[in-house]
C-alpha cells in the first residue's frame, strides 16, 4: 500500500474515535472512573489487555478468573478462525497452558505472544495493562478495536478495496474494488479459481481460507469513504 496506513478505534464508553496511541490512556481513565463508581457493589477483578498485530488492535477487559482459553475463543471469533487450526500462547519460549487463569498469566507489562495456525501463522502480541475491581459479569468486554483500515483499490485508487488476490499480493499490491476485480479476473487465472479473498478487518485477511469474523460484524467490513 502506497499511502501509509494508520488506525483508530472507537471508545466503548463515549464513542470518541482515537488513534492507536491515544486510546490506551483514554480507556484507562474510563476504567479507573468506573472502578471508583463501582465501590460497594459486587466486584470482580478485570484485566485491561491490549492485543496488537501491527496497526490492528483490540482492547479487551477480561475477567481475572476466566481461563486464557476464553481469550483464544474470542480471538478466533473476531479475527482468526478459518478452519480450526491449532493455536497457542507463550511467554518467550514457554508455552502457556490454555487452562491457566488470566489473573495468573497477565502480569502488568508482560508481553505474551499468540500464534494461530502453525502453518500459515497469524501472530498477535498481547500485553496486560492495569487491573480493576468492577461490577461486571461477562468474561470479555470489547473496549475498542481498530476501525476498518483505509485500504483503497490498488488499480484505480478511487474506491475502497472490497477484495484482494492472495496470489498476486506476494508480488504487488493486489487490492481491488468491484470493478477492477472484474478486470483482474481476466488477467489472473487463480483469481477466478480460488485466490479472490474478501477485504476484512483482521490480520488474517488473505490467509488460508479466512473470510471474516463471526462477532462484531459491523466493524469487520471494508473502509467507508468519509
Ligand atoms: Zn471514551
Ligand atoms: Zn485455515
Ligand atoms: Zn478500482
Ligand atoms: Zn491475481
Amino acid at each position: 500500500m502506497e499511502e501509509e496506513l494508520s488506525s483508530e478505534g472507537k471508545c466503548l464508553y463515549c464513542e470518541q474515535l482515537l488513534s492507536q496511541k491515544e486510546i490506551t490512556k483514554h480507556l484507562a481513565k474510563h476504567l479507573a472512573g468506573k472502578e471508583k463508581a463501582d465501590v460497594g457493589l459486587k466486584l470482580q477483578t478485570y484485566y485491561h489487555i491490549v492485543v496488537e498485530a501491527d496497526i490492528m488492535f483490540l482492547h479487551l477487559l477480561v475477567k481475572g478468573s476466566a481461563k486464557i482459553e476464553t481469550i483464544d475463543d474470542f480471538l478466533r471469533d473476531i479475527w482468526l478462525e478459518c478452519c480450526g487450526h491449532l493455536s497457542g500462547f507463550r511467554i518467550g519460549r514457554d508455552e502457556i497452558d490454555m487452562n491457566n487463569k488470566v489473573k495468573d498469566v497477565f502480569e502488568p507489562k508482560l508481553k505474551i505472544v499468540y500464534d494461530y495456525d502453525f502453518g500459515t501463522t497469524t501472530r498477535l502480541f498481547l500485553k496486560g495493562l492495569k487491573h480493576y475491581q468492577m461490577n461486571e459479569t461477562k468474561n470479555i468486554i470489547l473496549l475498542s478495536r481498530n476501525e476498518p483500515l483505509k485500504i483503497m483499490c490498488s488499480t484505480c485508487k478511487k474506491a475502497p478495496a472490497v477484495c484482494m488476490c492472495s496470489v498476486c499480493c506476494w508480488e504487488t499490491d493486489a487490492y481491488f474494488c468491484k470493478k477492477c476485480a472484474k478486470k483482474h479476473e481476466k488477467e489472473c487465472e487463480d483469481f477466478a479459481d480460488y485466490s479472490e479473498m474478501p477485504v476484512v478487518n483482521s490480520p488474517r485477511m488473505g490467509e488460508c481460507g479466512y473470510m471474516g469474523g463471526c462477532i462484531d460484524l459491523q466493524r469487520d467490513g471494508v473502509y467507508k469513504l468519509k
